[in-house]
């Protein structure tokens, strides 16, 4: 399997906070926790060329992970052109905590995908389909404190899946784990994981992170999508 972690990586250039919690940045520590002997991963980040993101590589990367957060109009349209025709020829997509904003989740969602936010709270995460693929081996409550809160309404399409929700001491509540599929390719969101935080070292994170990469890996890729006008089958 070949994964392939995208991080905006601007935090980490001006705040030597980032990177003390996530040595090598978001994407060298994510990217630390799916390596295993059968999962390949690459980084790339948006100072690369092209955002280190083109036809060559994504043919060559089964799940496409994306952390974005300050600096999503940087991101070129034609690398969200692109990255969307492999979503939706079966190239899987996670997108993490403040990439609900990032262009190409709001593309594919087709809605604003707005929601409330305040800096540091208390979260809950609470499992609520434990049978699912992404909850395998995920506690069915815990705790990530601080955590910043995000709130409903969160304006998205209705998910295929909510598999967790949060809770914060706001008393918000907030889809935090939501699944969609778009053309072949499946999609999911997942909540936590704010820059200064330290949520990516919580295990249950991290197990939802590698069970989601599974879960989104296509069985098969590049399916074209054509649009044809054949001639039927039988004549009766
Ligand atoms: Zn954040």
């Amino acid at each position: 399997m070949k994964v392939l972690v995208w991080n905006e990586n601007r935090h980490e250039k001006i705040e030597p906070k980032v990177t003390e919690i996530y040595p090598g940045g978001l994407h060298g520590y994510i990217a630390g926790i799916l390596r295993t002997d059968d999962i390949e991963v690459k980084t790339a980040t948006l100072d690369d060329e092209n955002c280190g993101i083109n036809e060559d590589v994504l043919k060559e990367t089964d799940v496409l992970i994306w952390w974005g957060h300050m600096c999503h109009g940087e991101v070129p349209d034609e690398v969200v052109d692109l990255v969307q025709k492999y979503v939706l020829e079966g190239m899987g997509l996670i997108l993490l905590h403040s990439a609900h904003h990032s262009k190409i989740f709001k593309r594919l969602m087709g809605t604003t995908c707005n929601l409330k936010w305040r800096d540091r709270a208390r979260e809950r995460v609470w499992t609520i389909k434990p049978n699912h693929p992404i909850a395998q081996g995920v506690d069915e409550t815990f705790v990530i404190d601080p955590e910043e809160m995000y709130g409903e309404p969160f304006d998205i399409p209705n998910p295929d899946e909510i598999i967790f929700m949060g809770w914060f001491n706001g008393g918000e509540v907030f889809r935090s784990g939501c699944t969609w599929t778009r053309g072949h390719g499946k999609i999911f969101y997942f909540q936590p994981g704010h820059e200064t935080n330290r949520a990516f070292h919580n295990k249950n994170v991290q197990t939802i992170i590698k069970n989601a990469v599974r879960w989104a890996c296509p069985l098969k890729k590049n399916i074209e999508i054509p649009c044809p006008n054949p001639e039927p089958l039988e004549n009766v």
